[in-house]
């Protein structure tokens, strides 16, 4: 049987050959541990650590310093937020975030609660940016720490990642921001930009999953979430996973290396995929602005059409119905609702993430089998004729 055609690349992506030819080495002979400086094993693994280090730094535009590698995103944003929180002593207990953030930034916010901390939720606009008036103005009340991700993982809204760190800076606040969608797809200079932390993880930038860092000015304030043997400046200890970092590093210099080639030759085709189920889907509607979104990213709502349902119909295809993070539960997207979606729109969406491998047959195929399985949907739905025969349907 064939496999479906993939087209759900902000979930995972798959490993590239490349970076599989990287780490097999790490995994075989050299195996040694790079904390062991003794012997030439322990050596050639320090050294594979070293440059994985400067791969992560240099494609992210940050120093070898500033890299603490993890076990990928969760962890890191785990690590930025709770060790900021749990670093800080003074009189900041305001922490700062978006709507449309990650899962795991939200719930680490809500949980500093326990440590006496307040957190601001701020809305976004229909095109998922951030309004920096509001951040403004949410930063009169003293605040430890600003979190707002680079590229959001359902919409591909890229923020303004500079600009939220003047605003944080000038209140005398952090800024961590989420770069787990961001490498490959939009540029990140961390150093430039003022960014004092950033999450990365292998697996978004066709790595393995089970790898990350956090990149963390070494002068920013952590504690450590494990103790242990000191490794990664004592904040994230433990032996240090010498295949996946090298294969990390290898991923996110590839990544940054292809980004302009990537972006171009994916965004003609995500445009190609846009323009096909328009002409042959009636109603359907994008979610998000177009002018500040990553290439890759297509987020649509299907009018009288239950995502769920139609994932069902079409095995044949790997797509997403509203956010990964979310599907198996019924529940509304709380992104799409942010953008202001109601529960409807928000449960008829899917969601197309082109990525490396995708060709121009793949997004033929996406299109025309979604507008066939619509097709068969909408015929035996009631709501559908009835709003094909131009009664205004009250939703809900
Ligand atoms: C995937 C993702 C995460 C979680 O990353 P893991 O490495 O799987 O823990 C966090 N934030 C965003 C925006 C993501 O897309």
């Amino acid at each position: 049987m064939q496999r479906p055609v993939y087209l759900d690349h902000h979930a995972t992506t798959p490993v590239d050959p490349r970076v599989f030819a990287a780490m097999a080495p790490y995994l075989q002979g050299c195996f040694g541990n790079a904390s062991s400086a003794s012997h030439a094993y322990g050596r050639e693994a320090a050294e594979a650590v070293t440059h994985a280090r400067r791969q992560v730094a240099e494609a992210v535009g940050a120093a070898p310093d500033d890299v603490v590698f993890t076990s990928g995103a969760t962890e890191s944003i785990n690590l930025a937020i709770q060790g900021a929180c749990r670093a800080h002593k003074g009189e900041r207990r305001q922490l700062i975030t978006v709507a449309t953030e990650h899962k795991a930034v939200l719930d680490t916010c809500a949980g500093m609660a326990a440590l006496g901390y307040r957190t601001r939720v701020l809305p976004v606009g229909a095109d998922g940016r951030v309004a920096l008036s509001e951040l403004r103005e949410a930063l009169a009340t003293p605040t430890l720490l600003v979190a707002a991700m680079a590229v959001n993982n359902e919409v591909g809204t890229v923020q303004p990642v500079a600009a939220i760190a003047e605003a944080a800076h000038a209140a005398g606040a952090l800024l961590f921001c989420d770069g787990a969608q961001a490498l490959g797809r939009t540029p990140l200079q961390l150093r430039a930009w003022g960014v004092d932390l950033c999450s990365v993880t292998a697996h978004k930038c066709y790595g393995p999953k089970g790898v990350g860092a956090l990149v963390a000015r070494p002068e920013v304030a952590l504690d450590p979430l494990f103790f242990g043997g000191g490794q990664e400046r004592g904040l994230r200890p433990g032996t240090p996973a010498v295949p996946m970092l090298v294969a990390l590093g290898e991923a996110m210099a590839l990544a940054e290396a292809e980004r302009e080639a990537d972006e171009a030759r994916i965004g003609a085709l995500r445009d190609q995929l846009w323009a096909a189920l328009q002409r042959d889907v009636p109603r359907v509607a994008l979610n998000g602005g177009w002018a500040h979104r990553v290439a890759g990213n297509l987020n649509v709502s299907i009018a009288c059409v239950d995502a769920a349902t139609l994932m069902v119909a079409l095995p044949d295809l790997a797509v997403s119905a509203g956010s990964a993070c979310s599907s198996g539960t019924p529940k509304p997207s709380h992104v799409l609702r942010a953008l202001g979606l109601d529960d409807e729109a928000a449960l008829s969406t899917v969601r197309f993430g082109l990525g490396r491998g995708t060709t121009e047959a793949d997004v033929r195929f996406a299109a025309r089998r979604v507008a066939e399985e619509v097709a068969k949907i909408r015929a035996s739905s009631p709501l559908w004729a009835l709003t094909e025969a131009g009664v205004d349907v009250q939703w809900g």
